[in-house]
């Protein structure tokens, strides 16, 4: 074996030969061509040196005492970490009987003897090299198979990811179809429930009308006739049938707000505020209100909408007002693509527990003998917004006064 620590050795060979003349020529000779080479002189010594150094090829004499090349081969072949290491056969009997023995028992060469050196260091070299190959073919097709199951598995996880999402696509457009018929659903009953309380509120109003009408003859004609409990009476049923119609005229309102009927077109928020005013004036009179307006902008609205808009939250500002006579300042702000309004008052302000409460159908925070009113007030201002596009809310608190703020898109 060479120690040189430098030297590249050219192949790792094992000699197995009883003739020891023939070992020390061959030993020698590879030795000399810069091979790794190691020689025995039977059989079980080869297996043995085979077995402690698996060597990458094997010249293996066939006649040899105890046990022969044949056996030897096949005791190699049966061996799974010897197996594959190429033998090739050297004998001086050369017939053909022998050689296709030694074919079938797994060598992959036959050197008859008397060899010629050249001719024994040609069949290593090719032997060793078809070996190399064989090796790196071996381990490409091992690199080539694990691509293969990397793919095959990536290939899955895609399966799955697909049925997954296919999955989840059936799912979402159950869920969709299913809210398309809630929606469906929802507005058939909104607009049966609509058309219900146009019909009710229209066909009890006249009863009512009638009831007041009397009410108002007969306190009329026998006021002098009655006591002072019965006119309180009276008085009480006036102010009913009047809260009812109240009650009834915004319910109609609401029920017809979003009925296809708004008209959008330019419209000035100057002239919504001063018509909710003028329709105000009473309440503006008698609480001695200041309506301060400033930068109304011309907007693409439905003016009677924008104008009950204005008219609810100014009527608000004034009913729910404070000590101080109350001050309303209506402005607005252009920005990117909406006006922001605000309605600002000086009044009781609203704990913001309940911002949420009050722009609810019937949510009042006072009962009707604090302030009068039916609780639909906000609930159509926030439905007005709505059909606008916009967005309403609210900021205040007790005693500071409220900030009724609401957008409308700038349309291009
Ligand atoms: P209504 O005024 O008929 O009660 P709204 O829907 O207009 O009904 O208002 C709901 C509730 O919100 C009112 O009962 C009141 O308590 C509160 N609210 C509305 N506007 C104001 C305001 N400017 N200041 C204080 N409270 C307000």
């Amino acid at each position: 074996m060479n120690s040189d620590k430098n030297h590249v050795s050219r192949g790792n060979i094992l000699i197995v030969d009883d003739e020891p003349n023939n070992l020390r020529v061959l030993l020698n000779c590879l030795i000399a061509n810069g091979y790794d080479a190691r020689g025995v002189l039977n059989g079980e010594m080869g297996l043995k040196a085979a077995l402690s150094e698996p060597p990458d090829l094997v010249l293996l004499d066939i006649m040899m005492p105890h046990m022969d090349g044949y056996q030897v081969c096949h005791e190699f072949k049966k061996n799974d970490n010897l197996k594959d290491i190429p033998i090739i056969f050297i004998s001086a009997k050369y017939d053909s009987l022998d050689k296709v023995k030694a074919f079938r028992g797994g060598g992959i060469d036959y050197i008859p003897k008397p060899f010629q050196i050249e001719e024994v260091l040609a069949r290593i070299e090719n032997h060793l090299r078809l070996r190399q190959l064989q090796q790196e073919l071996a381990q490409q097709n091992l690199w080539l198979q694990a691509e293969i199951s990397q793919r095959q598995a990536a290939e899955q996880a895609l399966q799955a990811q697909n049925a997954q999402l296919q999955r989840e696509i059936r799912e979402r457009e159950r869920a969709e179809a299913e809210l398309a018929k809630l929606n469906e659903d929802l507005a058939r009953s909104n607009s049966e429930l609509a058309q219900f309380v146009s019909i009710a509120s229209h066909d009890l109003r006249s009863p009512l009308t009638t009831i007041k009408g009397y009410g108002q003859l007969f306190k009329m004609r026998h006021a002098q006739s009655l006591e002072a409990e019965g006119l309180r009476y009276i008085d009480r049923i006036l102010d009913g049938c009047d809260r009812m119609l109240n009650l009834i005229d915004d319910l109609l309102q609401y029920s017809r707000l979003g009925k296809g009927g708004e008209q959008f077109s330019p419209v000035s928020t100057a002239e919504a505020v001063e018509e909710a005013c003028q329709n105000l004036s009473l309440e503006i009179n008698t609480n001695h209100a200041e309506i301060i307006c400033r930068d109304l902008p011309v907007l693409t609205a439905d003016f009677s909408q924008l104008r009950q808009l204005f008219q609810n939250l100014i009527g608000n500002a004034i009913k729910y007002r404070g000590e101080a006579n109350p001050r309303v300042e209506v402005t607005a702000i252009a920005e990117t693509e909406q006006y922001l309004f605000a309605i600002k008052d000086n009044g009781i302000g609203i704990e913001p527990e309940s911002f949420p409460k009050i722009f609810q159908m019937f949510k009042r925070l006072h009962g009707p003998s604090e302030y009068p009113g039916t609780g639909i007030g906000l609930a159509i201002c926030q439905k007005i917004v709505q059909l606008h596009g916009g967005r309403l809310w609210v900021e205040s608190a007790p005693a500071q006064g409220s900030s009724f703020y609401f957008t409308i898109p700038i349309l291009g």
